[in-house]
């Protein structure tokens, strides 16, 4: 087989953001790498560009230099999916666009775009190691987010390879919703699995996330019982209204314990800063009207979590922005 041959066979990731410096999603300095593909649909959530399993087109319309001579996307879309309405306003047709992104490429002022783009391990790997010196200072390293990154398996068992083959940290963080053959090929390569639990009650679940969390307790108790010596920490979002009550923190921290525990078990305050984003990709927001929760109330339920979990490290509660 030929080099080129070999690098065509090699697998390709959907990434549509890789994020530089962050201190959040494991210890150090981190890089973190979005991909795109998630089996849930959480009413708060904050990434909706990593939900679809495509690359999509999103429209800024705001940056449009509005200019009717321009109209170069209109002419270039051979679905036709692109048009304005009778104020002017440039729309896009979500059901005939295919994502091709040739209007993004003759866009002059970037307001379309298309999030998702195919890479290779090698281009990532590239990418991360820029950073070397700051992981090594810091205790730093590679964090694997999404969407849900365990949807594309192949991907992620091979970029985490790479990693670990050159002394880089790894993390991932996983909603729980995978095939249980990918999470117990992928637990061994990372050093840290970030683990969702958004709520115990099924039907809740359900409602809230778009799928059941029968096979996400499943997949945990797995991971605990084949995996023990995993570091697993476990997270939940913090909605309120909506599992920001002692009872639905004391249940989620009861089933971790009886499940085999945790090393640390965070809880992650709402925020609706992913809101601007819904309209981009010509989605609905449907948690607008929530407010994050105080950071008294956040300190209160940390240290219910903690005290329901004595044998496990006491987390801080923890701010991101991209949960
Ligand atoms: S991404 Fe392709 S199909 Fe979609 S609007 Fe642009 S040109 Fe048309
Ligand atoms: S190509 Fe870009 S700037 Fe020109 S009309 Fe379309 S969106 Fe606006």
């Amino acid at each position: 087989m030929t080099p080129n041959e070999q690098r065509d066979r090699e697998p390709k990731g959907l990434v549509f953001n890789i994020q530089k410096f962050s201190l959040h999603d494991g210890p150090g300095i981190r890089t973190i790498v979005f991909l795109k593909g998630c089996p849930l649909a959480c009413i708060w959530c904050s990434n909706p560009e990593g939900q679809s399993a495509a690359p999509e087109l999103t429209l800024s319309a705001d940056r449009c230099m509005g200019f009717e001579d321009c109209d170069r996307c209109l002419a270039v879309c051979l679905e036709n999916a692109i048009g304005r309405d009778e104020n002017g306003e440039l729309h896009v047709d979500r059901d005939s666009c295919d994502g091709c992104g040739d209007c993004a490429f003759v866009c002059p002022s970037k307001s379309l775009e298309v999030s998702g783009d195919w890479v290779g391990v090698d281009e990532v790997i590239r990418i991360v190691e820029e950073d070397d010196a700051f992981y090594t200072r810091s205790g730093g390293g590679l964090t694997l987010s999404g969407g849900e990154p365990l949807a594309q398996g192949a991907f992620v068992r091979a970029l985490l390879t790479a990693a670990r083959s050159r002394g880089i940290d790894t993390a991932i963080e996983t909603s729980g919703l995978c095939n249980w053959k990918t999470l117990r090929d992928v637990a061994p390569l990372a050093d840290r699995i970030f683990f969702d639990l958004k709520c115990i009650d099924p039907q809740k679940h359900q409602r809230l996330t778009g799928v059941s969390n029968r096979k996400i307790l499943e997949n945990f108790r797995r991971l605990r019982t084949e995996f023990p010596e995993n570091d697993v920490v476990v997270r939940t979002p913090v909605i309120p209204g909506v599992n920001d009550s002692e009872a639905e923190i004391l249940a989620i921290a009861e089933f971790v314990e009886e499940a085999g525990g945790a090393n640390a078990y965070e809880l992650l305050p709402y925020h609706g800063l992913g809101e601007p984003k819904y309209a981009k990709l010509g989605k609905h927001y449907g948690s607008s009207h929530l407010e994050p929760p105080s950071e008294t109330r956040m300190n209160a339920l940390q240290r219910l979590a903690t005290r329901c979990s004595p044998a496990h490290s006491a987390s801080p509660v923890h701010e991101r922005v991209d949960q």
